[in-house]
């Protein structure tokens, strides 16, 4: 590992990097920064999976199949967080494994990242009846599973898929193409949001806002990886 400077550093280089016009970090709730050389507990990891896994905390408990935890490698660096899963993902206990996931498998092969490079999952973890839009009160009983899985992860950036997730993470209402284009921050992770795959199935329009979203998280992660070392589930030795 080699050493990176201070956090404090880190915060300026991103946002001198990434400030080209009207972009700006955002700074939501503070809370202790995850480091991103940390090692990787397994052992809370699981205990956290089994809690979800075992959640009863909202009423989708009840019309779930199962609770998807997530997909993908939680000691690599780079977080995608989608809304909810949907039919496939409830049957299957996996994320993203419909057809705005084979979308969002293309996607992070364009940035050069395989599915089992990156961790994915979701603000619910458990599907809402007809795909609805998630409830406040629901993202709210969710909310500490998804900054647990943050916090022991130590992502060096997370890319957020859809309104739902940039929203939540960046308590705001504001508009994806408001909202797109610029790094923000959630506990002091950089974050990129972008438009969700199932967007881009309806609308190809927005496949090229995306792909400068996409490339502009990968920005992001390389310098944040260049501080502290590679990622051995992206740049195997
Ligand atoms: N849409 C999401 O937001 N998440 C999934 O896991 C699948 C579809």
């Amino acid at each position: 590992m080699s050493g990176g400077g201070t956090a404090r550093e880190t915060e300026e280089r991103v946002f001198r990097a990434h400030l080209l016009g009207e972009r700006f970090l955002f700074r939501a709730p503070d809370g202790a920064q995850p480091p991103v050389a940390a090692p990787f507990d397994g052992i809370a990891w699981e205990a956290l999976r089994q809690e979800v896994l075992t959640c009863t905390r909202c009423e989708l408990h009840r019309t779930r199949t199962q609770a998807v935890f997530g997909s993908g490698t939680p000691h690599s660096k780079f977080m995608v967080i989608g809304e909810a899963p949907g039919f496939h993902e409830d049957q299957q206990g996996e994320a993203f494994v419909g057809q705005a996931g084979q979308l969002l498998t293309k996607i992070l092969e364009a940035i050069g990242l395989g599915r089992d490079q990156v961790f994915i999952t979701n603000i619910l973890k458990s599907r809402p009846p007809g795909n609805a839009d998630p409830e406040p009160h629901q993202v709210a009983a969710c909310e500490p599973y998804l900054e647990r899985q943050i916090e022991l992860i130590g992502p060096a950036v997370i890319l957020t898929l859809g309104r739902h997730a940039a929203r939540t993470l960046l308590r705001t209402d504001g508009a994806m193409a408001a909202l797109r284009g610029r790094v923000f921050e959630y506990r002091k992770v950089p974050v990129v949001a972008t438009y969700h795959p199932a967007a881009l199935l309806r609308n190809p329009s927005l496949k090229r806002p995306t792909w400068e979203d996409v490339q502009l998280a990968r920005k992001v992660y390389d310098e944040r990886m260049s501080e502290v070392g590679s990622d051995p589930e992206v740049d195997p030795e």
